[in-house]
């Protein structure tokens, strides 16, 4: 199957390290639990994408941020079954830093998709048949953008547990909430089984 991985919040764990960024330089105290809204920070002092463009051009900055736990392992896995695509919507600015950092922590990746300046995940764009992703309104335009094709997955965070708008995605299996990287790799077999087997996808 051909995957779709975002890489913030999915195998960088950029927000400790952008919150470190902005509470240096602002004098905050802002912590990953205070993000519940996608885009958004709990402080009026700080223009979130503002500083998302700032540190972007920082290149020790990004260089430094941690990978998810279990992702460069459970990604490793599954490039020997499934082809994979980076699909990020970084600035312009940070792509040649974002490829020397997955090369860094060697991800496997078979292609690298940028979808910025609001392009939109949908299928036409990164032709996948599992998007793996953090942000809810991603997974929903991928999804809405071929009903007869696709699965998302979300990794959980503090901004992305609402679930309202997803619920019958997830009820009828086209949606899944994982906790963690093991998880992820895990239900992507499955789903990989079943195919081989006849059901959806
Ligand atoms: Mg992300």
């Amino acid at each position: 199957m051909k995957i779709g991985v975002d890489v913030d919040s999915i195998l960088a764990d950029f927000i400790p390290t952008f919150l470190e960024y902005v509470n240096d330089k602002h004098d905050t105290n802002i912590k990953y639990e205070d993000i519940n809204h996608w885009d958004w920070l709990p402080c009026d002092l700080v223009d979130f994408w503002d500083e998302i463009e700032n540190i972007s051009k920082l290149k020790s900055w990004m260089i430094s941020v941690q990978p998810i736990k279990g992702s460069i392992f459970n990604m490793k896995k599954l490039s020997l079954d499934h082809y994979i695509k980076i699909v990020s919507s970084r600035y312009h600015t940070a792509i040649p830093t974002t490829i020397e950092w997955l090369y860094k922590w060697d991800y496997p990746f078979d292609e690298y998709i940028p979808t910025i300046f609001g392009v939109k995940k949908t299928q036409d764009v990164i032709d996948c048949d599992i998007l793996i992703d953090d942000r809810t309104k991603n997974i929903i335009d991928y999804l809405n953008s071929d009903h007869s094709r696709g699965i998302g997955i979300i990794l959980d965070h503090p901004w992305n547990r609402d679930h309202d708008k997803i619920r019958e995605f997830i009820d009828n299996e086209i949606i899944y909430i994982c906790y963690d990287w093991y998880e992820i790799y895990d239900i992507i077999q499955s789903i990989s089984r079943g195919r081989r087997d006849g059901k959806r996808l």
